[in-house]
């Protein structure tokens, strides 16, 4: 079986990784349409795992994720991809009852979350104002993601499967020749043949789709904002990833260097996403209120695509009205903590027909993931 994987961030890779690893061997091809893989939204995230974040669904593929992010391969990476950053979520007196919500939540999933007092959140990170704030919430067990290793460990054992790369090739078109019983895809670097499209091209999911005639689902690219600014703190590495509850801003320590967000999710076509000066301005100014960071200046601004389906969930498995074109897209804010387990589910889903052993115990609602929910 031949089988093409549209786009080369985190999701692709990771379907790609999984499909040429499968006992039936497939013949598998990634294309990405920029000269580099991981250009666009997957190398402009916080390289944040949250176990207690997202949709269930969304949850129960980052608790499927966790095996290889905890071990991965020692084929394939030869240092942890994971590292500690514990998360603390703040809450004003206003926003007491959303915490309240949250701890709840929260608690269900992961038994370590737990309320702390104003006097140890500042103890943790020190430049929060605690006259701002009356509670905050503890998340141990929240991580740092290296991203690249990620992304580098599943493209090296795509390529170590004997998966073939294409960059710098943009599917335009594909068409489903019936009498064959396969796809004519045309790329700007030529003409591909295949029996199975997989459609992993993030903010260009429905693009992708419509060029292959195949009806969009109504992803929603929302442009999120990042920026750098120094640290004039020695020990800020140690510190957690400080939010508000209601997700207006975050700061996490960089390095010698904070990442700051607001946190923003306006709509966007698909495109090559720059930061708003407005956007960054907010940023710092909710910020310079909720700590005494007294930021100034920045170091560097970006902004990336989150792209998310009309419920919030993902989107993985054939589409019903044409099964030999397979989505894995509505990454939304999660796409890397749930990449191994988004990339494993699409393989057994196109190969074997459904979930395998690896989706055992994550309490998996595999219809809140598939096409058809939206036909
Ligand atoms: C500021 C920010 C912070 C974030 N923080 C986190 C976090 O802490 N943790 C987390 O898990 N997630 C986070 N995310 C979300 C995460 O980055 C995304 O969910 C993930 O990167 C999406 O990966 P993807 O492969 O679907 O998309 P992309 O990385 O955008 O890849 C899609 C690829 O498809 C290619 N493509 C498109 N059209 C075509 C075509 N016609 N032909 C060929 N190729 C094509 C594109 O060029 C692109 O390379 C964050 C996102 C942002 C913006």
């Amino acid at each position: 079986m031949k089988i093409v994987v549209v786009g080369g961030g985190i999701a692709g890779a990771s379907a790609a990784y999984h499909l040429a690893g499968h006992s039936r061997s497939p013949d598998v091809t990634l294309v990405e349409a920029e000269a580099q893989l991981a250009r666009h939204t997957t190398g402009r995230s916080a390289a944040q795992l949250i176990l207690n974040y997202g949709e269930a669904p969304v949850r129960a593929l980052t608790v499927a994720s966790l095996p290889f992010l905890i071990t991965p391969p020692e084929d394939l990476v030869d240092h942890r991809l994971l590292s500690p950053r514990s998360l603390l979520t703040v809450a004003t007196e206003a926003q007491s009852p959303t915490l309240d919500r949250a701890l709840a939540e929260g608690r269900a999933m992961d038994p370590s979350i737990t309320e702390i007092t104003m006097e140890e959140a500042v103890r943790r990170f020190p430049p929060l104002r605690p006259d701002r704030f009356i509670r905050a919430m503890l998340e141990p067990e929240s991580s740092d993601i290296d991203v690249a290793g990620l992304h580098q460990a599943m493209i090296r054992g795509f390529r170590a499967r004997g998966g073939a790369i294409a960059v710098s090739t943009r599917v335009d078109a594909a068409r489903w020749r019936a009498g064959r019983g396969d796809w004519e895809i045309e790329t700007t670097k030529g003409v591909l043949s295949a029996d199975v499209v997989v459609d992993c091209a993030g903010a260009w999911g429905d693009v992708v789709a419509e060029r292959a005639e195949v009806a969009p689902i109504g992803l929603a690219p929302l442009r999120r904002t990042a920026f750098t600014v120094a640290s004039r703190w020695t020990d800020s590495q140690q510190w957690p990833l400080v939010a508000d509850v209601d997700h207006s801003w975050y700061v996490k320590p960089d390095g010698s260097q904070f990442l700051c967000s607001p946190a923003d999710e306006q709509p966007s076509e698909p495109c090559d996403a720059k930061a708003e000066e407005i956007d960054v301005a907010l940023a710092i100014d909710r910020i310079n209120n909720a700590t005494s960071l007294e930021i100034r200046s920045v170091s560097s601004t970006w902004a990336g695509l989150r792209t998310f389906a009309p419920d919030r969930s993902m989107i993985i498995g054939p589409d019903p009205d044409r099964p030999q074109f397979v989505w894995c897209v509505g990454q939304g804010g999660t796409g890397i903590q749930t990449a191994p387990g988004a990339g494993r589910l699409t393989c057994d889903l196109l190969l074997d027909g459904e979930p395998g052993s690896a989706f055992d115990h994550c309490d998996l609602d595999l219809r809140r993931l598939l096409p058809d929910r939206f036909r």
